[in-house]
């Protein structure tokens, strides 16, 4: 009880907060005093399926922010799980508190009994400041849980499936910008070389492109350039703010989210924006100013969806060729958000926004909210 005594959550009246809420379904907020357990589940939409969406754990200074993050990202994954076509509604977890201090195996299990009480409605896995042992404690309390190790059975690291569709992506920007989707002849700049970016520069390389790419840690830009030793491409690295301005094709962002905002989007010199980094526009409207300036945006919830088809897949009971081949969907996904973005003469992220909106309206004509987990076991019709 201590710890709640030391609080410093603040609770707002911000009725903007109270009704993007009610634009959620479910919103639980779960307390377990004996192990420190502060967590918000947030479920956006279960029209296509169960709720999914990562649990971050982070020290947020606000509940408001707290609540803020879990609306805001639950709502995105709404319309990544209808892009990527998982059978899968949008949901997101936050965990309050610091990821370096406050972890134990208990505070995990507690999280699990709160996901296994929810009956099915949500699953999830790591995300920003949790890993994957955090949710094999987890699994322990309930089998809603995804992303965990393969001798756990799941799918491991989702960084490969990502990396690929990334690439696939990459080539249906360039059948738009030059068409053909050839890799080679075309010169990309990647910010970040870390699990995702590393291995998309790579493929890239192999395929006889030229790169440019910037990394904050230089052992990664190192490891890299002993790769390029071997590949058809050529690799240069840049400074890290000078990667915006780079004379490229494509910049492809692997790194964080917001990069493309007021300050970088004047410096960009390239013809299309296509990377794995989560939330690139700082806000929407960066992406009618990239439409303004006639530079392609591959929707990033697109572009990077493959990581949810590996964990979506798990409950299928994960198979690697099928994840493989259903990220490859992410090439005509991206050409037919590109093509409607063209004929209604709308930026890509309002077409992506409005083919998905589609895609969960015509499930609703079908059906209701999801309940197959949910329905009593004797419930045979
Ligand atoms: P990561 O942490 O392994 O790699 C990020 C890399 O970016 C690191 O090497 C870091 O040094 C570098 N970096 C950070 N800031 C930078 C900057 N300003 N300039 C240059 N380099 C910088 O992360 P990851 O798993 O490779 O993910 C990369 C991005 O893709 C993230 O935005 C992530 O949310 C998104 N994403 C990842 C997956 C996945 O399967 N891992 C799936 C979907 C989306």
């Amino acid at each position: 009880m201590e710890r709640f005594k030391e609080s410093t959550i603040q609770i707002n009246n911000d009725f903007e907060i109270m009704d993007r809420m009610l634009e959620h379904e479910q919103v639980i907020f779960c307390s377990d005093p004996s192990t420190g357990l502060r967590a918000i589940i947030a479920i956006h939409d279960t029209t296509l399926g169960p709720a999914l969406g990562g649990c971050r754990m982070k020290l947020y200074e606000t509940f408001d922010d707290a609540l803020d993050d879990a609306l805001r990202l639950s709502k995105a994954m709404t319309y990544k799980c209808a892009a990527s076509n998982v059978d899968f509604g949008g949901g997101k977890a936050v965990i309050i508190g610091d990821p370096m201090k406050d972890k134990t195996p208990e505070l995990f299990r507690s999280f699990g009994q709160f996901i296994e009480s929810l009956g099915g409605r949500f699953y999830t896995g790591t995300d920003m400041g949790t890993t994957m042992d955090d949710f094999i404690h987890a699994s322990r309390e309930t089998s809603n849980i995804v992303g965990i190790p393969e001798e756990y059975g799941g799918g491991g690291d989702s960084s490969y499936p990502t990396s690929m569709g990334v690439i696939y992506g990459i080539k249906a920007t360039n059948k738009i910008l030059f068409g053909t989707e050839d890799i080679r002849g075309v010169t990309y700049a990647v910010q970040g070389l870390g699990k995702v970016g590393f291995k998309v520069a790579e493929s890239l390389l192999n395929e006889g492109a030229d790169v440019y790419v910037s990394d904050l840690d230089s052992n990664n830009i190192l490891a890299l350039q002993e790769k390029a030793k071997t590949a058809l491409g050529s690799v240069k690295s840049v400074e890290s703010n000078d990667i915006y301005s780079q004379e490229a094709d494509i910049f492809v962002p692997c790194a964080a989210g917001g990069v493309i905002n007021d300050e970088t989007i004047q410096q960009l010199k390239v013809k299309a924006v296509a990377g794995s980094a989560n939330n690139q526009l700082q806000a929407d409207e960066h992406g009618d100013k990239l439409a303004e300036l006639g530079i392609l945006y591959a929707p990033d919830y697109i572009i990077n969806f493959g990581g949810l088809i590996q964990v979506a897949d798990e409950l299928y009971g994960f198979n690697k060729n099928r994840v493989l081949r259903k990220t490859k969907e992410i090439y005509h996904t991206l050409l037919k958000v590109y093509q409607l973005a063209e004929l209604n003469q709308i930026s890509t992220v309002k077409a992506a926004n409005q083919m998905c909106e589609q895609i969960i309206s015509d499930r609703q004509k079908r059906n209701s909210f999801y309940t197959r987990s949910m329905k009593p076991k004797w419930d045979i019709r």
